[in-house]
């Protein structure tokens, strides 16, 4: 009887209803969640119509910039299967920890993380899931994480436009909208028009498009080569009628920084620079 009396105290204490729910004073009828997602003013989802093209690099890159201006972030690994942001957020040897209430996140120079790579015994476990399950672990990232009071959660989506990125959608409420990172190759632009109409089907604003590996300028000649084409973002996002955010080169020193899970943003490169001019965009948006 004392248990559930300092279970209720917990669970009312930092609910989002507190001071106008009806049950609380009766512990055994309240079965409400702890509304964590309500402390947080903006909830974006960072997606892509295919693996590979860069979505988790502009997640912990946009996570960085922002928690640079001052803002309290935080990021939600929605990639069961892939989890990489604790890699790029170089915080991969810790762990998820049940603190008093609730999940604690593990924190990466002040941005706050949750991934499915911050619970498995070793790095190179595979996650070997299906739906329902996966779907059960990112419902407990949302609903059992302290995230406490935050201005923006990013939330790394599952690639593709399967069942698996819409059901992420309908678990997080009162979303901001979606950013989709694409590269300018056909087949890439191919895969974003369906994701740009995946996020449109469900209601949810394209905050933009962002042309990723948008070409590569010699360290030699200072020449742009178009690796993978370039301007093909630019022009999908005016065709579908959805803001372009901006694009971002190929710069070897975002794949290293990366791999010692540094961001590219703070580092003075051609890439940082055009970064910044995303963030800006993104920030007048919210502003
Ligand atoms: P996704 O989340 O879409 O699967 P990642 O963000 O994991 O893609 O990026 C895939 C790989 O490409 C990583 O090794 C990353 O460091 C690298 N990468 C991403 N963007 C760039 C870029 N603009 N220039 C060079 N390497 C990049």
């Amino acid at each position: 009887m004392t248990e559930k009396k300092t279970e209720k105290k917990n669970d009312c204490d930092s609910c989002a209803l507190k001071g106008s729910c009806k049950d609380q004073d009766d512990a055994k009828e309240c079965d409400h969640k702890v509304d964590r997602m309500a402390r947080i003013k903006h909830k974006i989802i960072i997606a892509s119509g295919k693996g590979g093209v860069g979505k988790s690099t502009v997640t912990v890159n946009l996570a960085r910039a922002l928690q640079m201006k001052g803002l309290k972030v935080g990021v939600l690994d929605g990639d069961i299967t892939g989890p990489d942001i604790p890699k790029l957020l170089g915080i991969e040897d810790e762990k998820l920890r049940q603190g008093p209430d609730g999940i604690e996140p593990a924190v990466a120079d002040g941005i706050k993380a949750a991934s499915m790579a911050l619970i498995l015994s070793s790095r190179d476990t595979p996650v070997v899931w299906r739906g329902p399950m996966k779907m059960a672990a990112i419902k407990q990232f949302i609903q059992d994480v302290n995230w406490g009071d935050l201005d923006f959660l990013l939330v790394d989506m599952p690639p593709g436009t399967s069942d698996e990125p819409l059901s992420v959608v309908q678990l997080i409420p009162d979303l901001a909208g979606a950013i989709i990172v694409t590269t300018p190759q056909d087949v890439a632009l191919l895969d974003s028009r369906k994701a740009v109409n995946m996020v449109k089907a469900m209601k949810l604003p394209v905050l933009g498009i962002v042309e990723n590996m948008s070409g590569l300028v010699c360290p030699h000649c200072g020449e742009k080569i178009a690796i993978f084409g370039s301007g093909g973002g630019e022009m999908m996002a005016e065709e579908m009628d959805v803001p372009f955010l901006g694009a971002i080169p190929i710069d070897p020193s975002i794949c290293a920084l990366g791999d010692r899970g540094e961001t590219f943003v703070q580092s003075g490169t051609n890439a940082g620079g055009s970064f910044g001019k995303i963030v800006q965009r993104l920030m007048e948006m919210f502003s």
